[in-house]
């Protein structure tokens, strides 16, 4: 894997801490290679960042602050990383955020608010990022988002985010079909759920979801960031230059039972 990134630059967005799919998907491009622009929103982030970076002896081409609830900020976040990093070759989308509140009971109590807080910042943003990576991405590209089997069935609690993600996997199509014609492409992960600072303390339920993995998915096991990590590796390398729009499963196989 080592140098099948060399001299492709590829954006980071969404590190919260070690555990973050993020960080996985770090430590792979990092391997292969590549130089890293990282997006993050809170302060506390950026710290966690700095601080993981600086202890894997990664060094960043730029980290910028990025808040995609906002226009103004991601607008800013481009400027500052077009007048270092002129070209750029990738964009790993790791992030996603729904109200608690949302993410337990029925999904038939779902409020406006929440709905358009939940689309906006886990299914527009990707739109709105691919709207400012297409301008830089002038040698062709490939964006990778991360999404999650609630797009395509019911799964307990996920509620709204179910429906966010069925929008970014439909955003995927749209957008692959869109930025193709400028050897732009555009695919998801559909990982299996992952002990995270989001999954752990915003889905209710959540840590029942590993034991039906352990015991029922074809390979009997749960994934981890580092097998994400890979996965979007591969979607962001030559490796995979015959697909776009496409939602890549990586979770144990477990999509597949019925
Ligand atoms: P983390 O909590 O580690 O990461 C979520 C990230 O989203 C954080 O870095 C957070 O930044 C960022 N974020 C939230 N709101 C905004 C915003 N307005 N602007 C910019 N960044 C924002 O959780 P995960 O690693 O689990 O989540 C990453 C992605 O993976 C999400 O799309 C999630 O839905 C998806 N996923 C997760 C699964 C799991 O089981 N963990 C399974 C399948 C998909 P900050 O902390 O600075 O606010």
């Amino acid at each position: 894997m080592s140098g099948l990134l060399s001299g492709k630059n590829i954006i980071v967005m969404g590190i919260a801490n070690e555990r973050s799919i993020a960080w996985g998907i770090t430590k792979s491009l990092h391997e292969a290679g590549a130089n890293l622009i990282f997006t993050y929103r809170k302060e506390r982030s950026f710290n966690k960042l700095t601080q993981l970076l600086s202890a894997n002896g990664i060094e960043p081409l730029l980290c910028v602050s990025c808040d995609v609830a906002d226009d103004d900020s991601i607008e800013a976040a481009f400027r500052e990383i077009q007048a270092k990093v002129p070209v750029i070759h990738g964009l790993a989308h790791s992030v996603a955020f729904a109200e608690k509140e949302d993410l337990q009971g029925e999904y038939v109590d779902t409020t406006r608010e929440g709905y358009r807080l939940s689309q906006d910042i886990s299914a527009y943003s990707l739109v709105a990022m691919a709207k400012e990576c297409k301008k830089l991405m002038t040698e062709g590209g490939s964006i990778v988002t991360q999404s999650y089997l609630g797009a395509e069935r019911v799964v307990k609690n996920y509620n709204v985010m179910g429906v966010a993600k069925a929008a970014l996997e439909a955003s995927v199509r749209y957008l692959a079909d869109d930025l193709g014609k400028y050897n732009i492409r555009v695919n998801a992960i559909s990982s299996g759920p992952i002990r995270t600072l989001s999954a752990k303390g915003g889905v209710a339920g959540f840590t029942d979801l590993f034991s039906a993995i352990q015991e029922k998915a074809p390979l009997r096991k749960n994934v981890d960031q580092d097998e994400v990590g890979d996965a979007t590796m591969f979607l962001l390398s030559k490796l995979s230059r015959g697909i776009t729009g496409e939602v890549l499963h990586v979770d144990s196989g477990y999509h597949i039972l019925g």
